[in-house]
């Protein structure tokens, strides 16, 4: 069915694009809420895999019990379709996209930046290091509750260094996303890195069949700037439609298919 839509470039494969965002709203909505907390209050060194040894009841990581297992589903989910949550679910591929539409943006690939793209191997080696190796430290005591916003500033006033340290590096790469388009997914989001080194082995996905001329299409339509198949690629499907040889395709790769 799927391969039908992506074979035949139709109003039915713009349903499949606006599915696409419609679905990243809808999750964003539910799980949007805990994103934000994590990124700006979490006390914890790396947030997200942490909530239910969190002492915030009032988080909503820790009202709907999203501890580390949330993120084990999601790596195996990957062996079956790559970096899916990537493509259609995280509230942080939404936030990049919309960031992405600044129409003053640098081209597909400034100062060689497609380059850089093993750092997010470096943030994911720097979170495991913490989770594991240092016992995932509280760095912002005392936690703060309350209204968002002042217990943001709250938390930011009486951090430790390394949580302000998080802080700035992780909004700072996000708003590098204005200009270098999905910015953080592309270069620094640990868990994107778990998922790309899943995906590689990965059994449903996007493909470029042995027809493809390498002409870069595809790339140009691809906000994470990658081609089907490639380092980055998040199942979404944007690229559909673009190739003018007609060679991507959905499925099971056959053996032997560049
Ligand atoms: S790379 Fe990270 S922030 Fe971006 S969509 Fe994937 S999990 Fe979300
Ligand atoms: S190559 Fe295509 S399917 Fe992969 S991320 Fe880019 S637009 Fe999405
Ligand atoms: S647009 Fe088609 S032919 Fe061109 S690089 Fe992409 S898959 Fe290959």
């Amino acid at each position: 069915m799927l391969h039908e839509i992506v074979a035949r470039p139709s109003r039915r494969l713009r349903a499949l694009h606006w599915c696409n965002r419609a679905v990243l709203v809808i999750s964003t909505i539910f799980i949007g809420e805990w994103g934000l907390y994590g990124v700006f209050r979490c006390p914890f060194v790396v947030p997200f895999v942490s909530c239910q040894n969190c002492p915030v009841m009032a988080c909503p990581g820790q009202l709907s019990r999203l501890f580390w297992g949330f993120w084990g589903v999601w790596l195996a989910v990957a062996i079956f379709f790559g970096r899916a949550f990537c493509g259609w679910l995280c509230p942080g591929a939404l936030t990049n996209r919309v960031l992405a539409l600044n129409p003053f943006k640098f081209g597909p690939n400034p100062v060689g930046v497609r380059n850089y793209r093993w750092a997010k191997y470096l943030m994911l080696a720097a979170a495991l290091l913490a989770w594991f190796a240092l016992g995932q430290p509280r760095v912002n005591v005392p936690l703060r509750v309350g209204e968002f916003w002042p217990s943001v500033w709250l938390t930011w006033e009486h951090a430790f260094p390394m949580w302000q340290l998080r802080f700035v590096l992780t909004v700072g790469i996000l708003a590098l996303g204005l200009g270098i388009v999905m910015c953080w997914c592309r270069f620094a989001c640990p868990f994107g890195a778990a998922l790309e080194l899943v995906r590689r082995f990965t059994l449903f996905r996007f493909y470029k069949t042995s027809e493809c001329n390498d002409c870069d299409k595809c790339r140009k339509v691809c906000l994470m700037r990658t081609r089907p198949d490639e380092e980055n690629c998040t199942n979404c499907g944007d690229c559909v439609g673009s190739c003018p040889k007609d060679c991507i395709r959905f499925g099971l790769k056959p053996r032997g298919k560049e």
